[in-house]
């Protein structure tokens, strides 16, 4: 009788200790530790992006550690190495430059943890699980389709003055953006009916380092100057919203944005709020919806397949080799945003109420 109650009273220690245990591990009550690193908060869409994946991952019971590396790419390495160490089960990445996480992706994978890429492709390295991003062709499709129906160039208008401003060279959508891009613009440029003052149509001639509107502004100022005395610029493709804003500083500097000399047809991407209110303000014309909220769920989904040990849902298998294989991803559809629909898409989306776009 005195044996089986000791025997019951040891059961009950260790279940309760056990229980103890559990409760103190860290993170025992999560279903996963997640790793998140960003490339940069001055950019709004990636504060968005990061609010909304902590934010989903923490109501569905996994714990994050968020680090943003400033567009720095010493700083991403070693905030991924420091989320190596702390050992996370999974890391989702939005790189700095997708050509430089070859080593510290290899270290994650020595240890278990499988990487995401989110939005930029990760290049060279075999151990990236999925992508999760937008068609980044149709991105720059839309952006373009828009400066040939504004233009009328479909209607056979023109010659009409247009210049061309890419993306980072360090990063893999800048180079989808510019080819979507060019898919539209190039016969009309070959025609004739497009005309690119500068001459400057490559890649290489026109790409923008670390995406950065300051730099963008210089470029077209220069451009300005160098080729625009007595000549009006009709139209200028933009990959990205804060290199839209860059430029419209520059050709306000000289006098665009009147009513004698309106500014030109300018695309831009991200909708960040401060293009929805340039928009809204008939200055920047055109930006591309890419809903944040979106991406954060799908990639969500996919790190739990990741750590559920089953297949995430992919739509893409064909478009995004990052040198070493072609990487499973899933597309989202961007949209294309102007001052006729951005109440519909963008207020009635929820993704800014119409006091911060300042609309009536
Ligand atoms: C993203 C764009 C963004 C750009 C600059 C790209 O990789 O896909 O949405 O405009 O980076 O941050």
């Amino acid at each position: 009788m005195k044996k089986g109650l000791s025997i019951l009273l040891l059961f009950v220690l260790v279940i309760s200790l056990s229980g103890c245990n559990l409760a103190e591990t860290e993170g025992s009550d999560s279903k996963g530790y997640v790793g998140i690193s960003m490339p940069t908060k001055s950019s709004a869409r990636w504060v968005a992006d990061g609010q909304n994946m902590v934010k989903l991952f923490e109501e569905k019971g996994f714990k994050t550690d968020m680090q943003y590396a400033e567009d720095v790419v010493e700083n991403q390495i070693a905030q991924i190495e420091n989320m190596i160490t702390k050992g996370v089960d999974v890391i989702v990445i939005a790189s700095v430059d997708g050509n430089t996480l070859t080593d510290v992706i290899k270290k994650a994978h020595d240890e278990g943890i499988q990487v995401i890429a989110y939005d930029r492709l990760i290049r060279n390295t075999e151990y990236l699980s999925y992508y999760a991003t937008f068609d980044n062709f149709q991105v720059g499709v839309l952006q373009a389709s828009y400066i040939e129906q504004k233009l009328g160039l479909k209607e056979g208008k023109g010659p009409f003055n247009i210049e061309l401003f890419g993306g980072s060279p360090d990063d893999n959508n800048a180079y989808f953006f510019f080819d979507g891009a060019m898919s539209v613009l190039q016969p009309y440029i070959d025609s004739g009916k497009l005309v690119v003052r500068s001459k400057q149509t490559t890649m290489s001639q026109i790409a923008t380092l670390r995406w950065d509107g300051a730099e963008a502004q210089k470029r077209m100022d220069n451009l300005i100057s160098a080729h625009y005395s007595g000549e009006e610029i009709d139209a200028v493709l933009s990959p990205y919203d804060g290199i839209s804003l860059g430029i419209i500083s520059s050709l306000r500097g000289v006098g665009y944005g009147s009513k004698t000399k309106p500014l030109p047809i300018i695309t831009g991407q991200d909708a960040e709020l401060s293009s929805i209110k340039s928009i809204v303000n008939g200055e920047q014309t055109q930006t591309i919806f890419k809903d944040t909220r979106k991406l954060a769920e799908r990639t969500v989904s996919m790190a739990e397949s990741v750590l559920n040990g089953t297949e995430a849902e992919v739509n893409d298998t064909e478009s995004y080799d990052n040198g070493k294989g072609i990487v499973p991803s899933y597309l989202l559809e961007p949209v294309s945003i102007d001052a006729a629909n951005v109440e519909e898409e963008i207020i009635g989306s929820g993704y800014y109420t119409k006091e911060e776009v300042g609309l009536k």
